[in-house]
């Protein structure tokens, strides 16, 4: 469970809200039971079982647990807001697999227009929904899922990156394999870099010819994911699968 950082003290830890109402109703935990705590930055501990009441469950501290379960690229993953439910599906498998950050955007071809009144609840899912699937995975971090960006936005935001990544199915020579493997033997000469890595992923309808050639303008490295079209909640999960599969250890 992650929780607060000044809900977990030295020797024992307070779950409250949700968490704790999980707990109870739905673990049906008692006494003695053990549970791991974090606090999602930096401290992680296996616990026990205390103290239940109805909206409080206090767990006493076992054991210090390394923080070794995130992996060395951070990948962020901008997905251009896709239909329906889809972009649940991304933040939620994406998360399993490792991504640290999620930058949802509007690009041309977004059919899902922005809607500033219906943000905060939507935000507010997504985050409950990496909370879990972190979670479920057992993250130490849960991803962080930023406001939803421009275009424009998203295109200045590139040089906050080691490599950008710019999917896109016409893409006829470079593979995304052909920049990750370089990227990787990089990382293995020089193990004191902390990288960050920027996968875009476009919408239902693609990028239009103008926004390829924007991203590639500002940096980007356009790329193909193999021969075949993919979803667009589909592309994010294989370029961060495939980031990973090359980069960790
Ligand atoms: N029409 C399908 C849909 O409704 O989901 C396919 C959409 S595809 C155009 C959506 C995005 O996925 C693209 O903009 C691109 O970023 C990425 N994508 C899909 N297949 C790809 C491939 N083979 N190579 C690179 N990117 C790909």
């Amino acid at each position: 469970y992650f929780i607060e950082p000044n809900q977990l003290e030295e020797h024992q830890a307070i779950i409250t809200g949700d968490d704790a109402r999980h707990i109870t109703k739905v673990m049906r935990g008692k006494p003695g039971d053990k549970l791991i705590v974090s606090d999602g930055v930096s401290r992680e501990a296996l616990t026990e079982i205390s103290e239940i009441e109805a909206s409080q469950v206090t767990v006493s501290i076992l054991e210090w647990l390394p923080m070794d379960h995130e992996p060395k690229v951070s990948v962020t993953i901008a997905q251009s807001l896709p239909k329906g439910d889809k972009m649940e599906l991304v933040i939620q498998k994406c998360t399993e697999i490792g991504a640290a950050v999620f930058v949802p955007f509007v690009s041309e071809r977004t059919i899902v227009q922005y809607d500033a009144k219906k943000e905060g609840k939507r935000l507010e899912r997504w985050r409950k929904i990496a909370k879990e699937a972190a979670e479920q995975s057992h993250r130490n971090k849960v991803p962080e899922i930023t406001e939803s960006k421009s275009w424009k936005e998203l295109l200045a935001s590139f040089e906050d990156y080691d490599l950008v990544c710019y999917c896109y199915e016409k893409e006829q020579g470079l593979q995304l394999r052909d920049v990750v493997k370089p990227f990787a033997d990089k990382l293995k000469a020089d193990p004191s870099i902390d990288p960050c890595v920027l996968v875009i992923v476009g919408p239902e309808g693609g990028f239009t010819t103008g926004e390829s050639e924007a991203a590639e303008a500002a940096g980007a490295k356009s790329v193909g994911l193999g021969k075949r079209i993919l979803r667009a909640e589909t592309a994010g999960m294989l370029a961060l699968t495939c980031i990973l599969y090359e980069t960790e250890e």
